[in-house]
């Protein structure tokens, strides 16, 4: 019985060592995850602003690696013939594969002097809000490129607009707002390693500074601040990092000003790597119930039409490109991003969580 006993207390007092031991090694690691090698698989992600037009065989294993979901974002562009758009291909993708994609609709001016305008809009967007819509995208072409038949530029506090506004605040409907471009398209464009060169060398059509008949960066701006101030019940995302990506202090200025107003990064993380990493940081710190993570990542042809080179190259490229985010907002590595150097951010798994999925999935009310 003593015997028994002893052996009983020797057992106690190794499985005490045993969970003694445990929890200091537990302990040990979550310090590490505060600041660095956080598994990036395990912080759950939402690109908030995805264009995958079709779908590709490799698409939901990269995305489930990644532990991703994504919004498809339509745009209206219009063009002599009319409106284009891609809805219709992103609603056959989102039912293809309803675990990884959600659906943005998207709104443009033209035809905005009709008497029934907003009426009819109103009308689409019913129905696109069934299909799954569950925001609505303003692009730049309000402000840069379509006009009234007064032939003034349509800005995006427009009255004539704000029926539609009415209607998705009763919805609860956010909007995205691609308003003006960033400031280096009023500016002209000489060095190469400006993170904006490649698309204005593509895309000179929105390249202000080359088009003086186009409003100034600041009318854009303005506008689009009386727009946010005008309609306080009206969530709206500002994609892009709501076009003043070049100053971080500018967009806290409108997060600090306008409670309805959030942010996205899509396709500007080379001008937050060429801003000072602790200002980043901060910024990043003091409106992490803000900001949302975005790539403007997508592709424009079918599978069939691509070789399976083609198609591997683009799987690999898009992991890539994924790392690489990651490793500016998750790590203090060194980072290139469209020709800007500096180190990462390094920030604490809260935030991350917060900035890959939690406000974006409150801000879109998705299922969790
Ligand atoms: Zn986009």
């Amino acid at each position: 019985m003593i015997y028994f006993k002893r052996n009983l207390l020797f057992l106690l007092f190794l499985s005490f060592i045993i969970i003694s031991c445990k929890s200091k090694t537990e302990k040990k690691s979550s310090t590490e995850t505060e600041e660095f090698s956080v598994d990036q698989q395990s912080v759950k992600k939402i690109d908030i602003h995805a264009h995958y037009n079709y779908e590709r065989d490799y698409l939901p294993a990269l995305f489930n690696k990644w532990n991703m979901q994504g919004i498809l974002v339509d745009v209206s562009i219009a063009d002599s013939v009319g409106v284009n758009r891609n809805w219709n291909e992103y609603v056959v993708h989102a039912k293809a594969q309803p675990d990884l994609f959600f659906l943005c609709s998207s709104l443009i001016g033209n035809g905005i002097d009709e008497l029934d305008f907003a009426e009819k809009q109103i009308e689409r967007l019913k129905v696109e809000i069934k299909e799954g819509a569950r925001m609505v995208k303003v692009w730049k072409n309000f402000g840069m490129v379509t006009k009234d038949t007064s032939g003034k530029f349509i800005q995006i506090d427009d009255e004539r607009l704000k029926p539609i506004w009415n209607f998705l605040k009763e919805r609860n409907i956010p909007v995205m707002s691609h308003i003006g471009e960033p400031i280096q398209a009023w500016r002209p464009l000489d060095d190469p390693n400006n993170p904006h060169y490649p698309y204005y060398n593509d895309a000179p059509e929105y390249h202000a500074y080359k088009h003086p008949e186009i409003p100034t960066y600041e009318t854009i701006i303005t506008a689009r601040d009386n727009w946010i101030a005008n309609n306080p019940e009206l969530k709206i995302l500002g994609a892009h990092l709501g076009s003043m990506s070049h100053d971080v202090s500018m967009v806290a200025e409108r997060l600090d000003k306008f409670p309805n107003f959030y942010v996205e990064a899509a396709a500007r993380f080379g001008d937050l790597v060429g801003q000072d990493s602790e200002k980043v940081k901060a910024f990043f710190e003091k409106y992490q119930d803000r900001i949302m993570f975005g790539t403007d990542y997508g592709n424009y042809t079918s599978q069939q039409s691509i070789s399976s080179e083609e198609l591997k190259l683009e799987e690999q490229n898009l992991d890539a490109d994924f790392l690489r985010l990651w490793g500016y907002v998750a790590t203090k590595d060194s980072i290139v991003e469209r020709g800007q150097k500096n180190i990462g951010l390094g920030l604490p798994v809260k935030i991350l969580n917060k900035f890959y999925y939690q406000n974006a999935a409150d801000f879109l009310k998705l299922e969790q």
